[in-house]
């Protein structure tokens, strides 16, 4: 993916579709203008999916929270978002077969009532999903769930129902977003933020943008501009209005990660009921344990502060439900995401609350689109673009086509290849498989780079090798070290410490690549360090 090409890309052209936000939104909406034959170009400011969409539960869900909600209020609207998630559910473990698959979870019950009342919820979950159906739901009794997760505390413990839903990689899935969508034809660039929005006769006509790497100013002419900026949706649009009154607030959503002993590799956990109302989830995910998330009032920021109240607040649920203790110094990391929150939909002009997002149009014709979810991500583009072909007067050559479009690494994946790639290029079980998962059809390749002298681990007792990191920068767009311990690798999702520890050959790595100077190389590590010991 070469960077100085792309750039100029976007001095040079004109593009019926200028996308501002690289998160699964962003990506979403370039993948499906691109592939509708209509020059799309993208800019996001940090990194694809730097933003909430890399800081979610990692779940592709219907929302079975949804569902009891529809039931309650007799709600024939939420009927339908359910049914629709479960749709795209289906979807996306097509699309992108070696970043997702079907997970089991359970939730455990208390009180006998319980089992009638989650059992017909969860039958009529699977009713919705239909013929998208990914797995049957079942009540185990006390001695079976036991058996299916130990950890659980068996004391007061009835029974349980278990359900199925999707599990992904977040922040992969929406870099090979970005990819597909360039390789569609879009101009997608990461860190090159829009600082402000181009006018002729009151219409928008591009947008004014900064180099994060270099510094550079420079200009996009596009017809029309999307705003997928997620929580910073409303610094968008006051580059357009900046009288507009704000659309959002934010919460901070925290999660955290313990060892792989609190969770079985196969079996998640709905907590059905937590102390304020809400539900909260522990998933095996990375070979380790995920739990979250919180909901609290958080002001805007590029970088939320994990509070210890939040992370206190997780623990103390987890123990509640798990028969293990746990303390703060189990945590190996944690991670704050911005919810956006739709609060007032009517500012954005004409809105459109249609489902669980909004898309709303500016007099000079800036089409906001945000809420949703990640599951929702690629329905959400269609609505959009749909939308923008509409206002703008725009020809696309084709009708919305990515329901058919796998991503990158989908082509060639194969399930079971793990065991001949280790053989063949000499890799350790571990890390084979993990090749497998997050390169997908691709793992071959990043194994050749690997069998070239780069198969060195970047931390111990983690799978992720050298080959990842310059394989990140020559075909995943990183730019940074963090972009490849955070979003190409996950190592700093998953523990802190070993991020830290694999930093310095990371640099090394992509200095020699990118041909960093001694001032760029005392850069990364200052920037990543801090990223490291504060808030990712
Ligand atoms: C805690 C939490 C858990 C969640 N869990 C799930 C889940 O399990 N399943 C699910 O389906 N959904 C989940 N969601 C919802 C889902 O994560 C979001 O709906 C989705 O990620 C939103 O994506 P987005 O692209 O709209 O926003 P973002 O991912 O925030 O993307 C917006 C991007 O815009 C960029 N940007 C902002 N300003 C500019 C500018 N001026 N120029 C260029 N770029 C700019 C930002 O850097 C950012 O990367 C969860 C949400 C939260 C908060």
């Amino acid at each position: 993916m070469d960077r100085t090409q792309l750039i100029e890309r976007l001095r040079r052209e004109t593009f019926d579709v200028l996308v501002i936000g690289g998160g699964a939104t962003g990506c979403g909406v370039a993948l499906d203008a691109a592939s509708r034959g209509l020059r799309t170009a993208l800019v996001e400011k940090q990194d694809f999916s730097e933003g909430t969409s890399s800081r979610s539960t990692k779940l592709i869900h219907g929302g079975v929270r949804y569902l009891e909600q529809a039931v309650k209020r007799l709600d024939r609207g939420q009927f339908n978002l359910v049914r629709d998630a479960l749709h795209e559910r289906a979807l996306l473990l097509r699309l992108a077969p070696h970043l997702s698959r079907p997970l089991q979870l359970v939730t455990p019950l208390k009180r006998w009532w319980e089992v009638p009342y989650y059992w017909v919820g969860l039958m009529l979950y699977d009713l919705l999903s239909g013929r998208a159906s990914i797995g049957r739901s079942a009540y185990l009794t006390r001695r079976r769930t036991l058996k299916r997760y130990p950890a659980l505390r068996a004391e007061g413990l009835v029974g349980s129902v278990a359900y199925f839903d999707g599990q992904f990689d977040d922040s992969r899935m929406n870099v090979e977003l970005a990819l597909t969508a360039i390789e569609q034809g879009a101009a997608a660039l990461n860190h090159m933020e829009a600082t402000g929005l181009l006018k002729e006769d009151g219409r928008l006509s591009g947008a004014t943008l900064r180099d994060g790497l270099s510094g550079e100013s420079l200009t996009a002419k596009a017809r029309i501009i999307i705003n997928a900026a997620g929580p910073f949706c409303d610094l968008v649009r006051r580059m357009d209005d900046p009288t507009c009154e704000p659309m959002l607030t934010t919460s901070s959503g925290v999660h955290i990660i313990l060892d792989a002993a609190y969770a079985p590799p196969d079996l998640g956990m709905l907590i059905p009921k937590t102390e304020d109302g809400r539900v909260l989830f522990t998933l095996p995910w990375m070979g380790h344990t995920l739990a979250g998330t919180t909901d609290t009032p958080a002001p805007l920021a590029e970088h939320v502060p994990v509070l210890d109240e939040e992370i206190e607040y997780i623990l103390r649920h987890v123990r509640l439900y798990l028969d293990r203790p746990v303390t703060r110094t189990d945590v190996k990391a944690a991670w704050s995401g911005l919810r956006p929150l739709v609060s007032n939909p009517k500012a954005g002009g004409t809105a459109k609350l249609s489902r669980d997002h909004v898309i709303a149009d500016s007099p000079a014709g800036l089409i906001t689109i945000t809420g949703g979810k990640w599951t929702t991500y690629r329905k959400m583009a269609q609505d959009a673009v749909n939308h923008a072909i509409a206002r703008g007067g725009l020809t696309a050559h084709n009708a919305c086509r990515t329901t058919q479009i796998p991503l990158v690494g989908a082509p060639g994946y194969e399930p079971e290849a793990a065991p001949l790639l280790a053989a063949q290029f000499g890799l350790a079980e571990d890390t084979a498989r993990h090749l497998n998962l997050a390169y997908g059809g691709r793992a071959r390749r990043v194994a050749e780079l690997a069998s070239a002298g780069l198969a060195g681990r970047l931390a111990e007792g983690h799978p992720h090798i050298e080959a990842e990191v310059i394989w990140a920068v020559r075909e995943e767009m990183a730019c940074t070290a963090i972009d490849v311990l955070a979003r190409r690798t996950r190592l700093a999702f998953i523990e802190t410490r070993a991020a830290q520890a694999a930093l310095p050959r990371t640099i090394e790595l992509m200095a020699k690549e990118l041909k960093w100077n001694k001032a760029r190389r005392a850069r990364e590590q200052r920037q990543a360090r801090a990223l490291l010991e504060g808030s990712l």
